[in-house]
């Protein structure tokens, strides 16, 4: 089981510079990056046996990263990052969100400097420039760990016999997204460890398995139970999970009859409660309460903890007018918000914050 601890081999012969730039032209400040290209592998990898593509086994191979140079301005400006993961059909295009939040990040640091305005507009490129020979990883070494994944255990079920009885669902928004179903039990038990919390953040992990509809041959997630982390430290705004969370959720894996992977979790934010304890002069721009938000902080512990392709993040947020459910999952490398549909009768009790009425598409 995954607990935080699993890197891969990424040989990235490159090294990026990020120039940031007001829209004129003018300079605003240049710096080495170092983007995160290990979800992508992740997605690259995961795409051969979400297609069925080949055999697993390439997974140990080692991952290439290649730079596309920018089709007007050339090299050393890249448009884009491939990870390519090995196996032939392996490829991911990096989703462009992973420079753009690096770029957030630095212009909001130049913000708090005085160096940019807040609300200031700016665009930024991006450089790759090979590194020299002596600094390239040698071939097959690694210099990061390296843990093999486990073949990937599989079930054979019917999509649409699962969803009958689901709780929630999301298709996805395109080829590349698995369909995530919830059983009735994780979206309900979920929700009544959140009305307990109070002004708590609260969380769990998600348990269930792979599956793939033997008629479609497509790939889902059937989530399955959540296990209640009693050992996450809960602040107001931030939740961690312990070495005791992990025993206990393999603990509850073996009672379930230890076919079941971890597959995800969810956790709660209870910003209805923040605000109602918030001055009201300082409402006025405030993002919390207005919308549903993956924090950064809960990108941290998605990359960190939950960084297969297939993991998935159940947000529910007390926005002042009573629960509401979001999914979160990786996409091209980033984590991206899902569409999700609840059915009845938990849609008489949630919200969803991207509502799609007709039952989703199955894109
Ligand atoms: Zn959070």
């Amino acid at each position: 089981m995954n607990e935080c601890t699993t890197n891969h081999a990424i040989s990235d012969d490159f090294t990026y510079v990020m120039d940031l730039t007001r829209p004129e032209g003018t300079p605003i400040a240049s710096f080495p990056i170092e983007p995160d290209f290990g979800p992508a592998l992740e997605s690259a990898r995961f795409a051969v046996v979400r297609d069925e593509l080949g055999d697993a086994d390439t997974n140990g191979s080692e991952a290439v990263i290649r730079p596309l140079w920018d089709q007007n301005k050339g090299a050393p400006l890249i448009e884009a990052v491939e990870v390519h993961g090995g196996a032939e059909q392996s490829t991911v295009r990096v989703a462009a969100a992973l420079f753009d939040a690096i770029a957030r990040k630095r212009a909001a640091g130049l913000v708090a400097k005085g160096r940019l305005v807040a609300g200031e507009e700016y665009v930024y490129a991006v450089a790759a420039y090979a590194k020299p020979r002596a600094e390239r990883p040698g071939k097959g070494v690694p210099f990061v760990a390296v843990e093999v994944p486990q073949p990937l255990s599989i079930k054979e079920r019917g999509l649409a016999e699962v969803v009958t009885a689901a709780a929630a669902v999301s298709y996805g928004d395109g080829a590349e997204d698995i369909a995530v179903v919830l059983a009735p039990g994780v979206v309900q038990e979920a929700a009544a460890r959140c009305l307990e919390a109070g002004a708590l953040e609260t969380g769990g992990i998600l348990v269930g398995e792979l599956c793939r509809d033997p008629d479609t041959r497509r790939l889902f997630l059937d989530v399955r139970a959540q296990i209640e982390a009693p050992h996450t430290e809960a602040r107001e705004a931030s939740l961690t999970f312990t070495h005791e969370t992990w025993a206990a959720v393999r603990g509850a894996i073996a009672l379930r009859g230890g076919s079941e992977l971890m597959v995800g979790w969810w956790h709660y934010h209870p910003f209805g409660v923040f605000c109602r304890n918030c001055p009201a002069a300082s409402r006025p721009g405030c993002v919390y309460g207005t919308k549903s938000l993956f924090s950064e902080d809960d990108v941290v512990v998605h990359r960190t903890c939950f960084e297969r392709a297939y993991h998935a993040a159940l947000l529910l947020s007390d926005l002042g007018d009573g629960l509401s459910a979001s999914l979160y999952g990786w996409r091209r490398g980033v984590v991206c918000e899902r569409e999700l549909t609840l059915t009845p009768p938990v849609s008489a009790q949630l919200h969803t914050t991207r509502i799609h009425n007709n039952g989703g598409s199955d894109a």
